[in-house]
């Protein structure tokens, strides 16, 4: 019988942690009671020792199926550390490196071996002759084909839980999209897990987003305010990532360029040295950061705008790891919007992909607290403004916008929570277009009470009671609109809503020039 007493007590003496996390107590009791569990953790949020250290208390071996080499020889070289015998297997080794792992697991020597996904089935008849402790699916998001980071060969997975019915899968991921984390529960077969959703709010991640003109000037002036801090600059292409670094660089800072067009020793050359303060900066692509464990980066910069929230919250994630202040600052120019609209044109997930890109723009074009914003699109409902956010700290002005909230909430609802904000806009507006003379929406009681409203507006208002959590885009079912319980305290519980008055066209333009 494993007790509360021995869990924390693993915890000290292997790891060397006084307390657990939040989350991470209840996490590996489910999975000692021989549950199933699906675990929804920020990056930084400590998912690993969710895994690792039901691997030392159970008997056996616990198989982690992780996608990147580079992150598996990180965490087995950092188990080693601690005194724990772990291994890796892919197909990156050579033969002679892999029959000495395969000895090993067959004796039974370790408690914990590391897999990549595409080498699993050349394992699985290894597996008979041992015992199997648990199998954790790491970054269990890419078994998804909506998202970015989709592997094939995570699909093969489903089979696990039929090959060992007995054994434990945990899925670990910091992709908390409601739908995906549906798809990782079905395709894994494990449709009694325990799910456990840890909050997104990082609350030492000072939020900021500005216009993308003069970029560059922008960086030095912000770099000039923070000597020797070690940051992270994201950029589209490799080009910007060379031509940045470069422009750093004649400006008397340190920094490297970082992408997948570099070799792997070089790679990793760069990584160590950033890790080791020895290049406090990288201008990378999205290739960099995932698995890298520095605890001190003090700032991220989006040189151009991420395709996606996740994208975002992954990279901003990798800052103030050590939970001292870090800001991100994010560049938003319409000019990254056309290009990144472009790369998504043709994709079989195109239209997804769009509206998941749209949802980004209006989180940079938020006009209320932007971690209310980022947070609810993970479903967290927060309400209180976060004060760390250039929105809550320069404020734009905003007037008594319940009216206007309920009249819109009221058209979603008598739309059944069935369309798109765009068709939500035309019945308000009393549009006399043939899909709503068609539907029949022109006898809805909300018809036509928003008429005063440019349709433009309207929409800049809609957007800011998404990013408010009132309303909620179903990206995967043709992006309709629905409520979210704030909008019924909106509806019917008198909460009032504070919306920004919109600068005027002319201003925007003006600001243009
Ligand atoms: P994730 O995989 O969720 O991104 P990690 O497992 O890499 O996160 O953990 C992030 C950091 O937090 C690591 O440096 C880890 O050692 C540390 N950590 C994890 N659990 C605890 C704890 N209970 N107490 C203190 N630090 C912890
Ligand atoms: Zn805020």
């Amino acid at each position: 019988m494993i007790t509360a007493k021995t869990t924390l007590n693993l915890l000290k003496t292997h790891f060397g942690y006084s307390s657990f996390r939040p989350q991470q107590e209840s996490i590996i009791n489910d999975i000692l009671s021989g549950k199933d569990v699906m675990t929804i953790m920020p990056t930084g949020g400590g998912k690993s020792i969710c895994f690792q250290l039901p691997a030392l208390a159970l008997s056996g071996t616990t198989i982690v199926i992780s996608p990147l080499i580079a992150l598996m020889k990180d965490q087995v070289d950092s188990l080693l550390a601690n005194g724990i015998s772990a291994s890796y297997y892919n197909s990156s080794q050579e033969s002679y490196i892999q029959n000495e792992t395969l000895k090993k697991l067959q004796a039974g020597e370790l408690k914990l071996l590391y897999v990549a996904p595409e080498s699993l089935q050349n394992l699985i008849p290894h597996f008979a002759s041992i015992k199997i402790s648990l199998i954790a699916v790491d970054e269990a998001h890419c078994i998804s084909s909506w998202g970015h980071d989709f592997r094939p060969a995570y699909t093969k997975l489903g089979h696990l839980k039929k090959q060992f019915p007995n054994t434990s899968i945990a899925a670990f991921t910091a992709t908390a999209d409601s739908a995906t984390q549906q798809d990782i529960v079905t395709q894994l077969n494990i449709p009694e897990a325990e799910v456990h959703l840890s909050s997104f709010d990082r609350k030492n991640l000072y939020l900021e987003v500005r216009p993308g003109n003069n970029r560059i000037d922008q960086i030095l002036k912000y770099l000039d305010s923070r000597p020797d801090e070690s940051g992270i600059i994201y950029c589209l292409s490799r080009k910007s990532t060379e031509k940045l670094a470069s422009k750093l660089n004649s400006n008397g800072f340190k920094a490297k360029a970082y992408h997948a067009g570099l070799s792997a020793d070089e790679r990793s050359r760069i990584q160590e040295d950033f890790i080791n303060d020895r290049t406090p900066i990288i201008a990378a692509t999205i290739a960099f950061g995932m698995g890298i464990d520095k605890s001190n980066v003090r700032w991220v910069i989006h040189y151009n705008l991420p395709k996606n929230i996740e994208g975002y919250y992954q990279e901003i994630g990798r800052g103030g790891r050590d939970g001292l202040p870090a800001d991100n600052l994010l560049f938003y120019s319409y000019a990254d919007v056309v290009m990144l609209r472009k790369f998504a044109k043709g994709s079989s997930n195109e239209e997804y992909q769009i509206a998941k890109l749209e949802r980004m723009q209006q989180f940079a074009e938020a006009l209320s607290c932007r971690r209310i914003a980022l947070l609810n699109y993970f479903g967290e409902h927060f309400t209180e403004n976060c004060e760390n956010c250039d929105i809550c700290t320069s404020p734009p002005n905003y007037f008594d916008g319940t009216v206007l909230t309920k009249k819109v909430c009221s058209a979603v609802s008598r739309l059944d929570e069935q369309e798109a904000t765009g068709m939500v806009i035309d019945v308000l507006r009393g549009a006399q277009n043939a899909q709503v003379l068609e539907k029949g929406y022109q006898n809805i009681k909300t018809y036509g009470t928003v008429k005063d409203t440019s349709w433009v507006d309207l929409q800049q208002y809609v957007i800011q009671m998404i990013n408010q959590g009132i309303l909620e885009i179903r990206f995967h079912e043709n992006g309709r609109l629905v409520l979210t319980p704030l909008a019924n305290k909106v509806l019917f519980k008198d909460k009032k809503v504070q919306l920004a008055i919109l600068p005027k066209l002319e201003d925007k333009i003006e600001e243009k020039v």
